[in-house]
């Protein structure tokens, strides 16, 4: 079993020496600065861009609009490419697709700021205002909460909205940056950190048509299977996990308010129940890839059966675990009377949209190293988290929040834009962000994988406690907030 230690992370980076010259013989001297180079025949033929991102996702999308937008980046040349079509909503589709997120207020105020967030809300999604999440082995429960239930918690956005109203945006700003679908790489070429005669000094970038660019930054948003990051050797933490999700739009037996997001962790994995509509919610249901599969293969009927019985059924209680959990919520009312939260009861589903029913394999991977020379990774490129606590995209969108600060401070000083000197701030205070969180969503998924007694003891325990703490409560809102 892998864990998500400083000793795991040390010992990858300790690695990154031999896993370079191992993917990259043309490798002369291995170090965060010199990746490898190749003699290119004829550089002159191929433009050269300040900056390249290549993979227009949720977050490589985000991260041109940002820089297009971007006052002292103003005149450099940036260059978008995605292999896929481009994403285009002339009308949003009357039925939900299945792939949403919940996007923070944090990411929320980034997509404004990059002049999205209006095409957006123009488009559809769904505020929240609250999120209950209990445990299916005790009567354990955590609330979250905003005191002024008028202020937003998050938003449920279907993923394809957040990359059409990117889309609209960037063509808007196509004075300041170039986008190419349908437009594969399929190979790097990297500089060395010093000029040689004979080397171009800028990352070469070949497409899947021959045609081939230079970069003075590399930025790949090319998801968890990042070929940037494969290719540039830099080493990664991955491991997967023994759940896929299973995730559908469901519709509720009768018409809600609907602002509160519901999770519940089973033995098996977290099964969440995310609001869209007065009368449609989203369902991402993590278990076993077996019984992922079987889910998958259930008459809807007996599908919405199983949803209803997974949120509401006790068959995974004991005796011993309530009476614990009943008398320390005792100690703990007597202690903090007006402290503590009410259990509210999750709206029963009545059926799923048609089609809607899809799983995916869950993993957890790290890039021991965010950023090389001329490179820096962002999004699922340079992370990848379990969906249960909602912030693999929300993770993507504050690495674009600081990289786009470091590369307008940078651009503002005259300095290199694809220098390490700058690259390691981006590294460094997204590093700081992005592990403690991916080392809390991975506790929580191990912490709720069990049935064993004394975990359920000590879990129930915890929650009832955090429970019992506002402080504490806004703590973690503020930190997942961002
Ligand atoms: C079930 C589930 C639920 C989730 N729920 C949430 C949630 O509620 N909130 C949240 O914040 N996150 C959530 N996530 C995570 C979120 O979906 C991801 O973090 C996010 O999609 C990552 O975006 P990305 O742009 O980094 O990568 P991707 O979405 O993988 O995009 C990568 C892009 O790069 C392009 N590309 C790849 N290779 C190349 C190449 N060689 N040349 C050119 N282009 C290339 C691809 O075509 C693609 O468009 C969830 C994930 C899952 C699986």
């Amino acid at each position: 079993m892998h864990k998500l230690t400083k000793a795991t992370l040390a010992l990858n980076g300790a690695g990154r020496c031999y896993i370079a010259v191992k993917h990259c013989p043309a490798a002369k001297t291995i170090s965060r600065g010199l990746v490898c180079t190749e003699h290119v025949s004829d550089p002159g033929k191929s433009e050269v861009y300040d900056v390249i991102i290549s993979g227009g996702g949720m977050v490589g999308s985000a991260m041109a609009c940002s820089l297009g937008m971007e006052p002292n980046l103003k005149g450099k040349k940036i260059l978008l490419l995605e292999a896929g079509n481009k994403k285009v909503m002339d009308k949003v589709s009357d039925t939900y697709s299945t792939r949403v997120s919940s996007i923070s207020p944090g990411s929320a105020t980034l997509l404004s700021g990059v002049g999205a967030w209006d095409h957006i809300t123009g488009m559809r999604c769904k505020p929240y205002q609250k999120m209950q999440v209990w445990d299916a082995c005790s009567d354990a429960l955590i609330t979250f909460d905003k005191e002024n239930l008028q202020d937003e918690m998050a938003y449920i956005v279907e993923n394809d909205i957040i990359v059409a109203a990117l889309t609209k945006q960037l063509d808007s700003l196509s004075d300041n940056v170039q986008v190419k679908y349908r437009s594969k790489v399929v190979k790097y070429t990297w500089p060395m950190s010093y000029q040689a005669a004979d080397s171009i000094p800028w990352v070469q970038v070949t497409l899947d048509s021959g045609e081939t660019l230079q970069a003075k930054l590399l930025i790949g948003a090319d998801g968890p299977n990042s070929m940037v990051r494969r290719e540039a050797g830099i080493p990664t933490v991955k491991w997967n996990y023994d759940q896929s999700a299973v995730v559908a739009v469901l519709h509720l037996s009768e018409p809600t308010e609907n602002i509160v997001a519901w999770q519940r962790f089973l033995p098996t994995g977290p099964i969440a129940m995310l609001p869209l509509s007065d009368t449609e919610s989203s369902l991402v249901w993590s278990t076993s890839h077996g019984h992922a599969e079987e889910l998958l293969q259930l008459d809807e009927e007996s599908f919405v059966d199983a949803i209803n019985s997974a949120f509401w059924s006790n068959d995974n209680q004991s005796e011993f675990i309530e009476r614990a959990g009943s008398l320390f919520r005792g100690a703990l009312s007597v202690l903090m009377p007006s402290a503590g939260s009410t259990r509210q009861l999750p709206p029963s589903v009545a059926g799923i949209g048609p089609k809607s029913r899809v799983m995916f394999p869950l993993g957890m991977g790290h890039a021991s190293e965010y950023i090389r020379h001329r490179v820096a990774l962002i999004g699922d490129a340079a992370h990848r988290v379990h969906p249960l606590a909602g912030q693999g995209a929300n993770l993507g969108f504050g690495d674009v929040a600081c990289l786009t600060q470091v590369l307008s401070q940078a651009a503002f000083n005259g300095k290199d834009l694809g220098a390490m000197q700058h690259l390691l701030e981006y590294e460094t205070e997204r590093q700081r962000h992005n592990l403690p969180m991916m080392a809390a969503i991975d506790l929580m998924k191990r912490l709720y994988s069990t049935n064993a007694a004394p975990v359920v003891l000590l879990r129930t325990l915890g929650l009832q406690a955090t429970n019992m703490l506002p402080p504490l409560k806004e703590q973690i809102i503020a930190f997942a907030s961002k």
